[in-house]
This record gives C-alpha cells, structure tokens and sequence, in this order.
C-alpha cells in the first residue's frame, strides 16, 4: 500500500509518523528544516522544542498532567522521550532539551517504516498529517487558505485570558447585555455576558496598573503588526486614560443592579464554552507577563479571586478554525484522510500539540483499515480538547490549553466535596482516566508488539 505522508516533523508530526509506523504503516515524514529554516528553530533535529524546556506538571491534579496520563494510556512516543531526557525539576516533567530532540530524533530516524524526507511540502496530502506548527511555512499556508478558505486560517493569535466561572464573584458581577441586546442562545434575559463595573477610583487605579505593568519582550520575528482586534489592552491603555472607557471597557447600555446607575467602566465576561464553566475576558489580549497578568486583571471587581484557565498572549501563530472548518477528527470535512495536528489545529502548548499528533496517527491508521475515527470521551482531558476544537464559537476562536474549566461539572459529589479544589481536581483525573481507559479498550487502542 501507498505511504502516508506526514508533513512537519516536530512535536505532533514525529507523534503522529510514530503511530502510524507502530501500527503497521508505511511513513514518509516529511520535514523543511534545514533546507527552509523557521524563526524559532535552531536545529536540524526531529522533536525540536523552541522555548522552554518543560511539558509541565506530572500530577494528575494538574491538568498538564492528566493530559500526560492520558497520554501515556495509549502509548506516546513524545513522552518516552521526555522520560529518557529528565532532568530535576519537582513535579514537572522538565528535559535537557537536546537529549530530548536528539532521542525524538533518532527513533523516529531508526523505525524501520519511516522515511525521513528533508523538504517544504506546499501542497496538501490526500492520505496523511499536516502537523506544520505555529510558523508553517508561507506556502504551504497560502494552500491551506486556498483550501479553506481565507478567513480559516489565521497568521496570529491575540488570546484573551479565561477565567473559571467558580472563581468569579456573582455578587458583583452581574448578567446583561448592551441596550439588553446581543443576547446568545441559552443566555435568555439575562443577557450574553457577565459584567465586572467600575467606578471612577477603581478605572483609574486599574489603569495605572495596567500600564506600568511588566511586559513580555517578544522575539523580533514575533513583533506582531498591531490592528483592531489583535492590539494589545495595555497598548490601548496607554493611547489615553480613557480610551479603554471608549472602547472595549465602555459602560453604555448597561446598569449595575447594585446601583440602578451605568458604571463608569466595565470589563465584560463572555461565556467560553456552552457549559458555561470558563469565561473570556472581551478584548483584553495581551503581552503582560503571566504574574502581572493575575495582579492586574485580579483588581477587576468581581474577579478579586480569579483562577486563570488560560493566559492572555500574543504571538505569530498559524492556526485553523477548526470548529468553522474541520471535522470532529480534525481532517478536512470533505477529505476525512486530510488531518491537521499540533498546534495548527487551535490546541497550545508542547503537550497539547504532541496529544494530538497521537489521535491523529491512531485515526489514520483506523481509517486505513476502514474504521471509523474515534475521539476519547469529553469527560477526558484529550476528549474535552477536541470538543473544545468542534464546539468553541467559531467566531471567537482562540487557541486553548488544557485545562479544568473545560471537564463538565461533576455529578453526584456533595457541594463541600467540590469546594476542596484539590480533591475536586482528582475527582476530575479519576473520571477522566476511567473513562479513557475504557474507551481505549473498547476500541483496542493500546499498542501490542
Ligand atoms: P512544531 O514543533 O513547530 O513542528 C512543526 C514542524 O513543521 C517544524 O519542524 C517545521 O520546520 C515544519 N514545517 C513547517 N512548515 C513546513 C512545510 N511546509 N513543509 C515541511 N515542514 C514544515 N509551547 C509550550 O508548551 N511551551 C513553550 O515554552 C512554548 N514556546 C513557544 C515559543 C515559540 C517561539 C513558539 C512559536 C511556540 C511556542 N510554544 C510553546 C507553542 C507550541 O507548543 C510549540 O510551538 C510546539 O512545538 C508545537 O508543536 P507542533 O508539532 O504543532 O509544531
């Protein structure tokens, strides 16, 4: 039979050649680097990591580390290879990052199905993986536009933070929408979005904050052009105390129930997902540094004990709308063996990207063998990231993290059982790693050799 063809041999892409070729197929896996080099990478090697060097916690009550679980269950190449390259690091699982590429490397180069072929693919494979990360090269992305459409495919992402719905105090923040309009389906009267107001002390101690604090400094390949929609809420801020009070921040057609009076600013909270357990932060992407990022949107009132499920950012990012427009197994809708993995399908982060890389190498496979693809129940971590991938509103699409907001609520736990967020977070993994395990079986997923 015909090869498969892997395009993009990082973290997702070497995941996916892996189980392909495990499970009997012939890969060719297809990588640029070095004859076309990337801004970030800086080696010929399989696997390269670009940043940090660590994939995050190992505990399960982490959702980094259920989603590695999760991983490990079905048999992860990437993972195996972290372990070998392990160096101190507490709970997370942190690697030397060379010994780490260095064995992604030379696995994939020893598998005796793989074929490492060193050249920019510009087209896209009718039977195989397109897993060409963040900065997929400019022609193969022009492809990707072409295929599905242009506004499918976007060049940077400008992520707002999420908080938990848990974590935000509904006796200041209230439920309304503009002049009671932009009311969503499920939203009824109360309106789309929950409301976080200020008075005119509070606005401008929360400016003052805002634009003094630390800022990342990004890679100059990373210097984003800055236009509506991807400016950062920092940068507006310093355009002028009350550009915010005129802009994403602005109080008109709304009315505090605590005072019957418009308040003098707002942040306004949209619903992330239809469970309604994780909330974004409207218009408020931005380069703060993560610390600063809690400090300062944490004097928003309402969200005083806020915990962030993602981060906001700002970063060159190739990815697709994938809920406008892949299917649920992240393949084109009309080619279901054309499948994006990796970060180029909206997940984020080293774990997320190789987590997909996986399914997508395991539902190729299955379709090969004329099985239907299969995507692991909701209530787990992979599971829930797919939903998110097939559910999130395409119109507001952002990259996303592994995260707890995005499990559905537990059933049947008393309600001081859930206020113990530890033990609500093993709860969690116990669900989610049943539920995975059983699946997987159901559907003889785990590698025999
Ligand atoms: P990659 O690992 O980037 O692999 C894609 C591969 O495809 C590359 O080897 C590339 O050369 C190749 N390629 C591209 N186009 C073509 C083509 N047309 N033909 C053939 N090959 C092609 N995540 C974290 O968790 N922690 C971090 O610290 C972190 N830091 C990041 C820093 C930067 C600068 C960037 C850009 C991203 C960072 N990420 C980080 C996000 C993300 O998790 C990583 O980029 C991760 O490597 C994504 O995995 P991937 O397999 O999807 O893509």
């Amino acid at each position: 039979t015909a090869p498969v063809h892997i395009v993009g041999g990082g973290l997702a892409g070497s995941e996916a050649a892996w189980q392909l070729a495990e499970r009997g197929h012939e890969v060719i896996l297809h990588e640029m680097r070095p004859v076309r080099g990337t801004a970030a990478h800086r080696t010929e090697r399989l696997g390269e990591l670009v940043c940090s060097n660590t994939f995050k916690s190992t505990e399960t009550s982490n959702a980094h580390g259920l989603l590695k679980a999760e991983m490990r269950a079905l048999g992860s190449l990437i993972l195996s290879c972290a372990d070998e390259a392990r160096v101190p690091g507490g709970s997370a699982l942190t690697v030397d990052r060379d010994i780490f590429s260095q064995g992604v490397h030379d696995r994939v180069h020893a598998h005796p199905r793989i074929t490492v072929s060193r050249e920019e693919v510009t087209e896209l494979p009718a039977v195989g993986i397109i897993a060409t990360g963040p900065l997929t090269s400019d022609a193969l992305a022009e492809r990707i536009r072409a295929r599905l459409g242009v506004e499918s495919l976007a060049f940077y992402d400008a992520i707002a933070p999420v908080v938990a719905v848990e974590s935000i105090d509904q006796s200041i923040a209230f439920r309304a929408s503009r002049w009671g309009k932009e009311t969503m389906e499920g939203a009824g009267e109360e309106g789309a979005f929950l409301n976080c107001a200020f008075t005119k002390d509070e606005y401008d101690a929360f400016i003052a904050a805002l634009t003094t604090a630390d800022q990342f400094t990004a890679h100059e390949f990373d210097a984003v052009p800055y236009f509506e929609g991807c400016m950062p809420v920092e940068e507006m801020a310093r355009r002028g105390a009350e550009s915010l009070r005129f802009g994403p921040m602005k109080p008109i057609g709304l009315q505090d129930p605590r005072s019957d009076k418009r308040p003098w600013a707002v942040v306004q909270l949209r619903m992330e997902d239809r469970g309604g357990r994780m909330w974004n932060l409207v218009g408020f992407q931005t380069r703060l540094r993560i610390p600063e990022q809690a400090r300062v949107f944490r004097m928003i009132p309402g969200l005083a004990e806020a915990e962030f499920l993602r981060y906001g950012s700002i970063h060159r990012n190739s990815y697709v709308n994938a809920p406008a427009a892949l299917s649920p197994h992240l393949a084109l809708r009309d080619a279901p063996t054309t499948l994006f993995a990796g970060q180029i399908t909206g997940v984020e982060g080293y774990t997320e990207s190789s987590a997909t890389g996986m399914l997508a190498g395991i539902n190729l496979s299955r379709m090969l063998r004329g099985q239907e693809p299969v995507i692991p129940p909701a209530v787990s971590m992979l599971g829930a990231l797919y939903r998110y991938l097939r559910e999130a509103d395409p119109k507001h699409f952002q990259p996303m993290n592994a995260n707890f907001g995005l499990l559905d609520e537990l059933e049947g736990v008393p309600p001081k059982v859930l206020k113990d967020k530890v033990r609500k977070r093993e709860l969690f993994a116990e669900r989610a790693l049943q539920a995975l395990h059983t699946w997987r079986d159901e559907h003889g997923l785990a590698v025999t050799r």
